[in-house]
């Protein structure tokens, strides 16, 4: 990809805007561009350059992105809402053509990191909640005050604030490989519990796990030295290249695969409760380091019916006015709401399946479904809204009082903010 139209090719100490910023290692890259840890000489501070490729498409991709994140940063001058401050943005020539780049905060590791870093054994709960609060609050946020969707909720979008200080980061590696999911853990959620009950049906085995950036294409961090950055454990949501409007849409298919809503699969309509959903299963994601949903497609029927499948084996069957409710409802479910190709469901309930294959105890799994289950409610306007789940009792930690971490100093501006 570092050809015209697309990557641009970095090396140490490269300047950038008439020699504002100059880079020091490679951070990371995706579908759209590299991105570079960078030394503002104006403001004496680290921070992250994203270097766009160059051709009309990433061009225009970046101006978007560039427009969701102005407004972003415009409302939030004070940078405390968990969600990542555009710095500057600039042209830079290079022999591939014209790269816009962004200016970011400079931050660590992404949740994605983390999971794997635990093993995909999951997280203690407490820090789950704490993660959940930022994530939450960035999303209220993003959906109260600025009507925006995020659109691509999904572990690798958020980001670890950094605990690292730039300057004193011994490691200096760029190019080494990202690390894999291990072989011996390519079990996928609820999928392979009951797929094991599932041999009638005929769907195929679950796979490893490779279909997480299926719509988004390969991206990646740089592996630093093996430790976790930012254990702190604040974080922030990130990559609004696929952000939208309420009232202004740009793609009728949205999200990651694994972190899909069920209206986006019908093509039934959707809004910020799409969030919301996305947010559910990261959740899940970070206490059991499994990913919930992890659809494959089968003799006769769709990665989408799959998916469809799999969420009513968890949730219970949707609501006949919801399942043949989308443009798509046809392709998946007859005119009694069944699917048409997936006949024989066998459901499982979430506080089962916290209980039996990851091991919680009776009381913190019904705790966790509680506050998971309205959030995966089939009827989108029915969710809580993100500022309605930070009220929850899960969220309380047990100890509130005596930890007052910056999170919890965030929520009580919120509820003073909230409570007009
Ligand atoms: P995608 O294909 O996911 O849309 P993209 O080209 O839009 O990719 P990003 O997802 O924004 O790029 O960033 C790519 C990677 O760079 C991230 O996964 C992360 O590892 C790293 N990164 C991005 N922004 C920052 C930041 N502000 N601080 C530190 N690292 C970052
Ligand atoms: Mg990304
Ligand atoms: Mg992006």
């Amino acid at each position: 990809s570092y050809r015209k139209g697309g990557y641009h090719a970095v090396r140490l100490a490269d300047q950038f805007a008439a020699g504002r910023y100059i880079a020091q290692r490679k951070l990371g890259w995706g579908q759209f561009s590299t991105v570079w840890l960078a030394y503002d000489t104006k403001t004496s501070s680290y921070v992250a350059l994203k270097i766009q490729k160059s051709a009309a498409q990433f061009v225009q991709a970046a101006l978007h992105e560039i427009d969701v994140l102005s407004s972003v940063a415009d409302s939030d001058p004070s940078n405390s809402k968990f969600v990542i401050q555009l710095i500057d943005h600039f042209k830079h020539t290079g022999p591939n053509g014209q790269h816009l780049c962004m200016v970011l905060e400079f931050l660590g590791d992404s949740l994605l990191r983390l999971i794997r870093y635990n093993h995909y054994k999951g997280l203690p709960l407490n820090k789950v909640r704490e993660i959940c609060k930022c994530v939450l609050i960035g999303l209220d946020y993003l959906h109260t005050d600025l009507g925006i969707i995020h659109s691509d909720l999904k572990p690798e979008n958020i980001l670890l604030c950094s605990t690292i200080d730039p300057a004193k980061d011994p490691f200096r590696s760029e190019h080494s490989p990202i690390l894999e999911r291990p072989e011996g853990n390519a079990n996928g959620g609820v999928t392979s519990l009951i797929e094991k009950r599932l041999k009638s049906r005929a769907r195929k085995a679950v796979a490893k796990i490779s279909g997480r950036r299926e719509s988004m294409g390969g991206s990646g961090d740089v592996e630093n030295s093996g430790r976790v950055d930012g254990i702190d454990v604040r974080c922030k949501i990130v990559d609004f290249g696929n952000a939208c409007w309420a009232d202004k849409h740009f793609a009728e298919e949205i999200q990651t695969r694994q972190y899909r809503a069920p209206e986006v699969i019908l093509k039934a309509g959707y809004s910020f409760s799409v969030d919301m959903w996305s947010f559910a299963c990261i959740a899940f994601e970070l206490a059991t380091g499994d990913m919930l949903f992890t659809p494959k497609d089968g003799q006769g029927f769709s990665e989408d019916e799959d998916h469809l499948a799999l969420m009513m084996e968890l949730l219970g069957k949707m609501a006949r006015k919801i399942a043949t409710g989308g443009a798509l409802s046809k392709d998946f479910f007859d005119r009694h709401g069944d699917l048409k190709r997936i006949r024989r469901l066998k459901f499982f309930p979430l506080d089962k399946l916290l209980i039996d294959k990851y091991k919680f105890s009776v009381n913190d799994a019904q705790e966790f479904s509680e506050f998971l289950l309205p959030l995966f409610d089939f009827a989108p306007e029915k969710r809580p809204t993100a500022r309605q789940c930070l009220q929850h009792p899960w969220l309380k930690c047990p100890n509130e009082e005596e930890n007052e971490s910056s999170v919890n100093v965030e929520m009580s501006n919120l509820k003073i903010k909230g409570g007009k």
